[in-house]
C-alpha cells in the first residue's frame, strides 16, 4: 500500500522516487501520479507546485512578506523554514537587536538603554534598525520580517520608507493560533539551567520531571513564561499587535494559516500563502 508522505524531506525523495519508477516505465511523470490514491496525489501535486515555486522564487523578484504570530505561535520556527523554502532571508527584529548591542553599534547603544531598563525599544530606534538591515546585500532577493512591524505606526512608517526604493511590502501572513492553546504552550514552557533547551510539560515533557534528557540539568521556568506575565504578553498582542492585520486587510495583502496544526502541515500552508500573496 502507498502511504502519503507527510514531511519535506520524505516528499522530496518521494519526488524522486516517482521520477525514477517513470523512467523505468517509460510513462509521462504524470500519468504515474494520477495512478496514485487521491490524497498521496494531492499531496505530491501540493508539494510539486510548492517546490516549483520556491525555486522560481528568489530568481523573479523580490518578495516581502510579514509573518504575524503571537509568542508561542511557533513563528520562529516556522519563519526560518519559510525563509530557506523560500530562498530569502528571515529578519527578526529581536536578533537585530541582540546583535546591534553585540557589536557595539550607535542604534545598538541607544537600543540598548531602553531594554536594560525594561522599556520597549521606541519605533524610531526599531525602524531606523529594520530599515538599515534591509539595505545589506542579503537581503536583495526579498525578506521575511518576524517581530516588526508591531504596531500600525511601524507598518505605516516601514510602508512610507520603502516609497521610492524598489522594494514593497507583498503582504502579511497571520500564523493563527487560539488564545488558550498559545496560554497552554506557553504556561507549560521549561528551560533547562545549562544549555537552555526547552521542554513543554504539555506538550514535550522531560523524560524525567525537571531534569533535562540531554545534558541532566535542572529546569525551570523562566519569569516571564509564569502565569500574569504570560497573560499580559498575550494581552499586548492581542490588542495591539492584532491591529495590523486591519491594517494589511484594507489593502487586500492579509493571508491567515492556522497555526494549530502539525509543524509540516503549518510550513505547506504557508508556503500556499506565500504563493497567493506574490500572486501565483
Ligand atoms: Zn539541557
Amino acid at each position: 500500500m502507498h502511504v502519503a508522505p507527510t514531511t519535506w524531506p520524505e516528499m522530496m525523495g518521494e519526488n524522486r522516487k516517482l521520477e525514477l519508477e517513470a523512467r523505468k516505465l517509460k510513462i509521462g511523470r504524470l500519468r504515474l501520479i494520477r495512478r496514485l490514491p487521491s490524497c498521496a496525489r494531492y499531496r505530491l501535486v501540493e508539494w510539486r507546485r510548492n517546490d516549483a515555486f520556491s525555486r522560481s522564487f528568489h530568481r523573479r523578484r523580490k518578495v516581502n512578506i510579514i509573518l504575524i504570530g503571537a509568542q508561542g505561535s511557533g513563528k520562529g520556527t516556522q519563519a526560518e523554514m519559510l525563509s530557506k523554502s523560500l530562498g530569502i532571508r528571515h529578519v527578526a527584529s529581536g536578533d537585530l537587536f541582540r546583535k546591534a548591542i553585540s557589536e557595539g553599534t550607535a542604534l545598538g547603544m541607544q537600543a540598548k538603554t531602553y531594554i536594560d531598563r525594561g522599556h520597549l525599544v521606541p519605533d524610531a530606534l526599531t525602524n531606523a534598525m529594520v530599515l538599515n538591515r534591509l539595505e545589506e546585500p542579503d537581503c536583495k532577493a526579498g525578506v521575511l520580517l518576524d517581530g516588526f512591524p508591531r504596531n500600525i505606526a511601524q507598518a505605516e512608517a516601514l510602508d512610507n520608507d520603502l516609497q521610492g526604493t524598489d522594494r514593497t511590502i507583498d503582504g502579511a501572513i497571520y500564523l493563527e493560533v487560539p488564545r488558550d492553546v498559545l496560554l497552554q504552550r506557553l504556561s507549560g514552557r521549561y528551560i533547562c539551567r545549562a544549555n537552555q533547551h526547552v521542554y513543554n510539560i504539555n506538550t514535550r515533557p522531560p523524560k524525567v520531571a525537571g531534569v533535562c534528557d540531554i545534558d541532566g540539568s535542572e529546569l525551570y521556568q523562566r519569569s516571564d513564561d509564569q502565569g500574569r506575565a504570560v497573560q499580559e504578553r498575550l494581552d499586548t498582542f492581542f490588542h495591539e499587535t492584532i491591529r495590523l492585520l486591519d491594517y494589511y486587510k484594507q489593502y487586500h495583502k492579509l493571508v491567515a494559516v492556522n497555526g494549530n496544526q502539525s509543524i509540516e502541515q503549518v510550513h505547506e500552508d504557508l508556503m500556499k500563502a506565500a504563493r497567493s500573496l506574490a500572486g501565483e
